[in-house]
């Protein structure tokens, strides 16, 4: 009769949430992670991923009979448990489970089995990739990965923005934004080679040169200058050698891109929906959070607070300039009009001089992209990036450039082929409007949501120089 029961999900059963009363029949499936008590009586702390708490599970020794089961339930064994819901005597919890019946899954060997009760250093969880998200920090990380990426696709449907698959796959390495990885079914022993001696693409799986994206922008141009808002979120590549605590060789970008905003209002936007995510954050994973805070980042709830209540100072470069240029910090890179800030600069900025998050507006041309719009005084862009403490920059963005021939310009002087972009340049020969669009890197934000200091501990499986294991 027991086994006819349907498992409950250990988070609605802590959180009251769920069918089964106090008093009544209940299954729980997990995995260990502590077992305890002497030779009446065995606690057993079981988790299912569902929520970072375990459910207690108490076991009357002597009615499991002698079968050495119980020996074998150790750390990290995964097992079926059928018995009553009752109230807990313990503090910290308002429920338990006492065992009528368990049923073993999977045993965990007890001298082999790395995740043992002691705490383990973030380093060493990384070479147990397969293994950590049973551990409450990265359980408490995934979670939190997925609500954050449930609020961007609800934030922008409830605003009337439509998601747009853009290709993985890109024939365009005009982006500009990164080196890039090849994709390519040529044997790389024997490739076609052309009458020069290069290697002939033309024989390649698309006929041409493919790589994989490093952003879906220009796609979503298309995309905003038909369905006038559209958002991207997926996976993007860099096949650039930073093995920096902030940089990934594959991480997720969210990319809206809106006709009919000017600079101005992509600022909003790109205000507004930060601060949409933490607060969604804030009221929707409070134990998540907590936990983090605890372990990690003592100061991490309060400084999700503190950007959520505060305006996001709006400042051009040449401010920034002037104000760095004023200080008395000293910088390893040496601040002058031109130079492309470094993460120095943007923490001086936003940590010490503002103490507040940042946005940054109006760069160099030649420190940006081509389809940026170029201002009236013909050295600047309407480039708009946003800073964050402890991150730097999280989002970059821009006014597109929607002037047929300022943006031919602009490609030739930086040398990209008017043949690879033939179909971005035609957005601007037909219907061409005022549009704008930004980048937020997922895994930054993550960074800053967890507090967590190494951009490697907020993805499943990290993508890094030298490392593609798991
Ligand atoms: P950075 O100067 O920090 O290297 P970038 O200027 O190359 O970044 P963009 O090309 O503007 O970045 O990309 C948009 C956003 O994507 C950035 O604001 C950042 O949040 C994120 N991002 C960029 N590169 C990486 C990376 N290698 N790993 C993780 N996130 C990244
Ligand atoms: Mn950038």
């Amino acid at each position: 009769m027991m086994t006819q029961l349907k498992r409950s999900r250990i988070y609605d059963l802590l959180k009251g949430q769920s069918d089964v009363t106090i008093g009544e029949g209940v299954n729980v499936k997990g995995w260990v992670r502590t077992k305890r008590g002497n030779k009446n009586i065995a606690f057993i702390a079981l988790n299912d991923g569902s929520i970072i708490h375990n459910i207690q599970v108490v076991v009357d020794v002597s009615s499991f009979g002698n079968d050495g089961l119980l020996k074998k339930i150790t750390t990290g064994s995964c097992i079926s448990v059928y018995g009553t819901l009752v109230e807990s005597q313990g503090q910290g919890q308002h429920v338990e489970i006492h065992a009528s019946d368990i049923q073993l899954y999977g045993t965990a060997d007890p001298e082999k089995y790395p995740l043992q009760k002691k705490g383990h250093t973030l380093e060493f969880l990384r070479e147990i990739a397969h293994l950590r998200p049973r551990t409450n920090t990265f359980g408490a990380i995934f979670r939190l990965r997925h609500a954050l990426s449930f609020a961007i696709h609800k934030y922008f449907n409830d605003q009337g923005f439509y998601y747009l698959h853009t290709p993985i796959i890109t024939g365009s390495d005009a982006e500009g934004a990164g080196a890039m990885f090849r994709v390519s079914t040529l044997d790389p022993k024997t490739p076609p080679l052309t009458e020069n001696g290069a290697v002939d693409y033309s024989h390649d799986f698309f006929g041409k040169e493919t790589n994989l994206t490093v952003s879906g922008q220009l796609e979503g141009e298309l995309g905003a200058l038909a369905l006038s808002n559209i958002y991207t979120f997926g996976p993007t590549f860099r096949a650039e050698n930073s093995n920096t605590t902030r940089h990934l060789s594959e991480f997720w970008m969210i990319e809206p891109e809106m006709a009919f905003y000017d600079i101005n209002d992509n600022m909003d936007l790109a205000e507004d929906f930060l601060k949409y995510l933490i607060g969604y954050i804030l009221e929707h994973c409070p134990d998540d959070l907590a936990f983090l805070a605890k372990m990690y980042d003592k100061e991490l709830v309060e400084r999700l607070n503190f950007v959520l209540e505060n305006d996001f100072v709006r400042i051009t470069y040449t401010e920034a300039i002037e104000i760095l240029s004023a200080s008395d910090a000293s910088f390893e890179f040496p601040v002058k009009w031109g130079i492309d800030l470094q993460s120095e600069h943007e923490r001086y900025l936003v940590e010490k001089h503002f103490s507040k998050p940042v946005i940054l507006t109006d760069y160099p041309r030649d420190i940006k992209a081509f389809y940026m719009k170029l201002n009236s005084d013909g050295k600047t862009v309407r480039a708009m990036d946003v800073l964050f403490p402890k991150i730097g920059e999280i989002i970059g963005g821009s006014q597109r450039e929607e002037d047929h021939e300022k943006l031919l310009g602009r490609i030739k002087d930086m040398g990209i082929h008017e043949k690879d972009v033939w179909w971005y340049l035609e957005t601007r020969l037909y219907g061409t409007a005022p549009h704008s669009g930004f980048g937020l890197g997922f895994e930054r934000l993550m960074l800053f949501i967890t507090g967590m200091g190494n951009i490697r501990d907020v993805i499943p499986f990290p993508r890094t120089p030298l490392n593609a294991e798991f």
